[in-house]
């Protein structure tokens, strides 16, 4: 049998099978957890609908463990309310800086850049027995890298004990055991996390819902885009910015990556198209898509920034 189908298999048991499988896997780990930390597992809470469950069958377990929520600084704020005024257990974790004062350092985060999930939302729990409430019915990817059991090469482990959860079973869940959960679920929306965030299929509605935080990230990136086009790399080199001709076609190629990948566009030609950045007449400053692949018009002829040495900020990331 291949790893799909077992996954596929695991997703179609009866529900009291993986209810019961849940509850053991977590009762089978504890030891190995209190062994490493008296405080037992680590429980990495988001205030999602896959924690809330997650957290709930932790507690019908019986067994022991700490909450912890990574604050990204750009989460709905009906979410860190609804973890404040809920789950008051769940210990705060902070960053020193907002994600989009990070912008101006380190560019605007992508799919092939993602040093925002590193620095705000997968800390914590290393060596530890980490709970987390990650579902292979999410996507294929999630499916073929996560087990139910996971060592996590620092000597620590990963119990993930909702892994073959569907999205039904963890509403029906959320249902019986009366369960409250974030606001934003009944606007229609299915998965809480960073507004924004490159990687989410509603980025837009996210930045229409809440301008806020668009200007955050908008400014963020308006100052990153300032520094690297008027400064090169300590090396000498340029950074990968310069190929945008103005910021508004920075921020639009940002605004469309997603857009992009819903379309189904293979992955070498979004990376093309990055690394080829923004070139030049086809490019729409006002925020509306762009043009498909292998519509990309002559290279930019606006020149190079002049060569200047030192960047103001250090200059790490984002370059090409
Ligand atoms: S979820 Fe998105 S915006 Fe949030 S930290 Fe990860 S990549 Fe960054």
């Amino acid at each position: 049998m291949t790893e799909s189908e077992l996954v596929k298999k695991a997703l179609s048991q009866p529900w009291e099978v993986k209810f019961r499988q849940s509850v053991q896997l977590l009762q089978m780990y504890e030891t190995f957890a209190l062994r490493i930390n008296p405080d037992g597992y680590y429980l990495a809470f988001s205030g999602g609908k896959d924690s809330i469950c997650m957290k709930r069958v932790a507690d019908i377990a019986g067994v022991k463990y700490k909450a912890y929520y990574h604050n990204t600084t750009v989460d709905p704020p009906e979410v860190c309310r609804f973890i404040r005024d809920i789950h008051p257990d769940v210990t705060w974790t902070h960053q020193p800086k907002h994600l989009c004062k990070m912008v101006e350092e380190r560019g605007l985060p992508n799919r092939r850049h993602r040093w925002c999930c590193a620095v705000y939302k997968e800390g914590g729990g290393d060596g530890e027995g980490k709970l987390i409430g990650v579902r292979a019915a999410e996507s294929h990817r999630r499916a073929s890298l996560w087990h139910t059991f996971k060592m996590d090469g620092r000597g620590g482990f990963f119990v993930c004990p909702i892994l073959y959860w569907t999205d039904k079973e963890v509403w029906s869940f959320i249902k019986t055991e009366e369960l409250k959960y974030p606001s934003v679920y009944d606007e229609g929306r299915t998965r809480v996390g960073c507004i924004g965030c490159p990687l989410s299929q509603t980025q837009r509605e996210e930045l229409e819902r809440y301008p806020r935080y668009a200007a955050l990230w908008r400014r963020g990136a308006e100052r990153f885009y300032k520094r690297t086009t008027e400064y090169v790399k300590s090396d000498g080199d340029f950074y990968a910015t310069v190929n945008f001709p103005t910021f508004e076609h920075y921020w639009a190629w940002w605004l469309a990556e997603g857009k992009r990948w819903q379309r189904g566009s293979k992955e070498a030609c979004m990376i093309a198209n990055m690394l080829a950045g923004w070139r030049g007449e086809l490019a729409p400053p006002d925020g509306q898509m762009p043009p498909p692949h292998g519509g990309w018009a002559k290279p930019y002829e606006g020149g190079r920034p002049p060569r200047r040495k030192s960047p103001p900020l250090g200059g790490t990331g984002g370059g090409r």
